[in-house]
């Protein structure tokens, strides 16, 4: 592909001059600092998604490697999905009681998830982690809540650590404390001073931080985590929003061989449609039963239609399964294209959430310019967030992609001489 065949952005960037003057910052949420991507030269509207595949508002395609930041694991627009989503929509979405689909999707997911006795509902991983961290405060009677440094677990107040910048005040984060990932003494240190005042610790199945490399666990550090937390009566919450159904249908803690006390899920449990869910252990049943935390839409039951379609389809097809083949072929050619190319390029994480950093990348410098060489050449990928492998990215698709990366890795290099 020459320079004339590279994708051009003149709607997008349209559209965004008109979003600048009535949404803050233009575009919110994830993409909202410029920082990000270069403000020119980037597909800052999408139009349709359609199997692995995004489309945006120029009529440009690319393959999506951050698949609704994690959201579609089955294929944008999968029609199972779609259909069981819709067909509920026909009969009322948002009704003034729970629908029988909330009793099928909590019996699914007591069936499908390790150590999962009950289920309840939120829209968002937001609100799943504060969900959580209540039904803990509410079982033990405390507050203090530890949480990894350097993790993210959502935008409300509680998180305010984790969400720097204006509009923050150290208060919302009252009685949250950090510890280190991997780090057997501070868990030691931790508990020996916080241990009777910590309702909970909160982690991620792996460290997936904000921004960089990703960091599997040491199951050293995960047992001496349950043991300190028994001999304490804290509770042990895995924030499985972003991983959970990436990594294995039973819970990324049944992946890495851990008991959490309550999981936390959202993103890809309905294969982009919006719901969240809290699993828990018979042990924290009243608990649950007991705090009185409620959302608008929490009941509404088509993205609960939808997540049970989902379920039951990524069973049928063994779609993790198929994703952990797609992300190491994904994650070879990459690690092969650096080295051909003398990149430090690295692939931390798991190979179906891999996080791609190049050694010395101050202010990922280099990523940023890869990141808009591989959209010039039709491949969606984040610069400092961990890209997805769904499991509609087939051989074609990372093929596809990783020809893209060859151009892209040579065009980067070309802008930034070397990391
Ligand atoms: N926890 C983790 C680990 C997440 O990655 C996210 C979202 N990126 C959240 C919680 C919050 O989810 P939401 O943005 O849906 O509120």
């Amino acid at each position: 592909m020459n320079d004339t065949t590279r994708k051009r952005f003149p709607a997008s960037e349209k559209l965004l001059a008109r979003a600048e003057r009535v949404i803050p910052g233009g575009v919110w949420g994830h993409n909202k600092f410029p920082a990000v991507y270069d403000p020119t030269g980037y597909p800052w509207f999408a139009e349709r998604g359609e199997g692995a595949r995004l489309k945006d508002v120029d009529g440009n395609w690319y393959v999506d490697f951050m698949c609704g930041y994690g959201t579609m694991v089955n294929g944008y627009a999968r029609p199972e999905v779609d259909h069981a989503v819709m067909e509920q929509a026909r009969s009322g979405d948002c009704l003034s009681q729970a629908t029988e689909r909330s009793v099928e999707l909590a019996e699914l997911l007591v069936d499908t998830v390790d150590g999962a006795a009950w289920a309840a509902w939120g829209k968002g991983g937001s609100d799943a982690t504060w969900i959580a961290l209540l039904t803990a405060r509410a079982h033990t009677g405390r507050t203090m809540v530890a949480c990894v440094d350097g993790a993210y677990h959502g935008s409300h107040g509680w998180c305010a650590w984790c969400n720097p910048g204006e509009g923050r005040r150290p208060l919302d984060s009252h009685d949250v404390t950090t510890l280190r990932w991997n780090d057997v003494a501070g868990v030691e240190q931790l508990f020996a001073e916080h241990g009777p005042r910590l309702a909970a610790v909160v982690i991620t199945p792996f460290h997936h931080p904000i921004a960089g490399s990703a960091v599997l666990p040491d199951p050293v550090w995960l047992r001496a985590l349950r043991e300190h937390c028994d001999r304490a009566d804290t509770l042990l919450i895995s924030d499985d929003v972003r991983a959970g159904f990436h990594l294995d249908l039973r819970g990324s803690h049944a992946y890495f061989g851990f008991r959490p006390d309550l999981v936390a899920f959202s993103k890809a449990l309905a294969n982009g449609w919006p719901i969240a869910a809290v699993t828990g252990t018979e042990a924290l049943r009243e608990a649950a039963a007991g705090i009185f935390v409620a959302g608008t839409y929490w009941n509404s039951g088509s993205s609960m239609a939808g997540a049970i379609a989902n379920l039951r389809l990524m069973k049928e097809e063994r779609s993790v399964e198929r994703m952990h083949v797609s992300g190491e072929k994904l994650v070879a050619g990459l690690l092969s294209l650096g080295e051909l190319n003398g990149v430090p390029l690295r692939v931390s994480g798991p190979v179906t959430m891999p996080t791609v950093t190049v050694d010395d990348d101050q202010d990922f410098a280099w990523m940023r310019r890869f990141a808009v060489h591989m959209a010039a050449e039709g491949s969606f990928v984040h610069p400092m967030h961990n890209w997805f492998v769904s499991a509609a990215h087939d051989d074609e698709v990372i093929e596809q992609s990783l020809d893209h990366a060859a151009r892209a890795i040579v065009r980067a290099q070309e802008d930034l001489g070397g990391a």
